[in-house]
């Protein structure tokens, strides 16, 4: 698979870093605007490519004709939260870049998927399925992948059960409005609510707190992401690569799956993933309140989105 990562920024990187450590991707080429940067980033990489069990081809560019035979594209490039900020208010200064990026890939390949990893990344989502002249279904966000991840470790972490068979998902906007889909919650074979936990209902709360809260309290300490958001990508990028068909929760729109949610907002639903993109959006019969939360969601993202 030929790969493009547009940003040589700390989750450009940190994508690049993951591909190569988990052997994924023939050719990886990450685009910067600041070509020295993406440069010095490929070769302090490239020399570690012989101790690892990777033959990846690295290339740096300004230029996106270097992007023509990528398979997947993964855009990272913006500015990033600052302690305390919200995604959203990223809002302003990310539109325009990522509808600038847009553009520029248009030209150059019309086939690639492009994954969108920048914040407020449901609303560049949108934004991106709107003015690409590719084929919707190709464009997807990163949206709760890495919640979801968050929510299982929190999960096991507190039940003292191995994460591998928690199944979870945290669903709805990538930031304050997410919640877990606890009615789809299980342990092993057993239902969360089967499962005998003292004040369930508190443990619920705690644990969605937890992991909303998770990035605030990275950027806090160390004023960016990069490593887990990395290989939730590497992921991404593996599953459509080896056609997995596996379940991530993607930033997409479920128009056709909720009439009562405007057809083309995006927000994270749990879609199995193949060779050819989001093969199936799944939503089930999700509790009243469940639902409810998700149209809140959806409303939010709208009215930004139409502001
Ligand atoms: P960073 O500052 O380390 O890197 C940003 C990159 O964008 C740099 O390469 C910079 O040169 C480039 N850039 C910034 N403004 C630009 C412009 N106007 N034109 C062209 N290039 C420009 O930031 P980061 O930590 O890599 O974060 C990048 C984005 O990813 C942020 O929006 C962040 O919120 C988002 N992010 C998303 C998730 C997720 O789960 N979806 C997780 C972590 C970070």
């Amino acid at each position: 698979m030929d790969i493009g990562i547009i940003g040589a920024g700390n989750v450009g990187i940190g994508i690049a870093d993951a591909l190569a450590y988990l052997g994924i991707g023939k050719k990886v080429t990450i685009f910067n605007r600041n070509i020295d940067k993406a440069l010095g980033e490929i070769w302090d990489l490239n020399d570690s490519i012989p101790l690892l069990n990777s033959d990846m081809e690295l290339f740096a560019t300004d230029n996106y004709n270097d992007l023509t035979k990528c398979d997947v594209i993964v855009i990272t490039v913006g500015a990033k939260q600052r302690p305390e900020q919200s995604r959203i208010e990223l809002l302003e200064e990310n539109l325009k870049i990522t509808k600038e990026i847009i553009e520029n890939i248009d030209k150059v390949n019309l086939d690639a998927y492009i994954i969108v990893v920048t914040n407020p990344v449901d609303i560049l989502t949108r934004l991106a399925i709107e003015i690409s002249q590719r084929d919707k279904s190709k464009i997807f966000g990163s949206g709760t992948v890495l919640d979801s991840i968050r929510l299982k470790e929190a999960i096991g972490e507190k039940l003292n059960i191995n994460r591998k068979n928690i199944h979870a998902y945290i669903i709805g906007e990538h930031g304050d409005s997410e919640f877990p889909l606890w009615s789809a919650c299980h342990i092993g074979p057993l239902k969360l609510e089967d499962f005998n936990i003292e004040n369930l209902e508190e443990f619920k709360k705690e644990t969605a707190l937890k992991v909303k809260n998770r990035a605030y309290s990275i950027i806090e300490k160390k004023a960016s992401t990069r490593q887990a958001i990395g290989v939730s990508v590497a992921n991404i990028i593996k599953a459509i690569a080896l056609d997995e068909k596996k379940i991530f929760t993607l930033s997409t729109n479920i128009g056709e799956l909720c009439k009562c949610i405007k057809k083309d907002v995006c927000l994270s639903i749990p879609c199995v993933l193949g060779k050819n993109g989001i093969e199936k959006k799944l939503l089930m019969n999700c509790e009243e309140d469940e639902f409810e939360l998700l149209k809140q969601s959806a409303m939010k993202l709208d009215n930004i989105y139409n502001l």
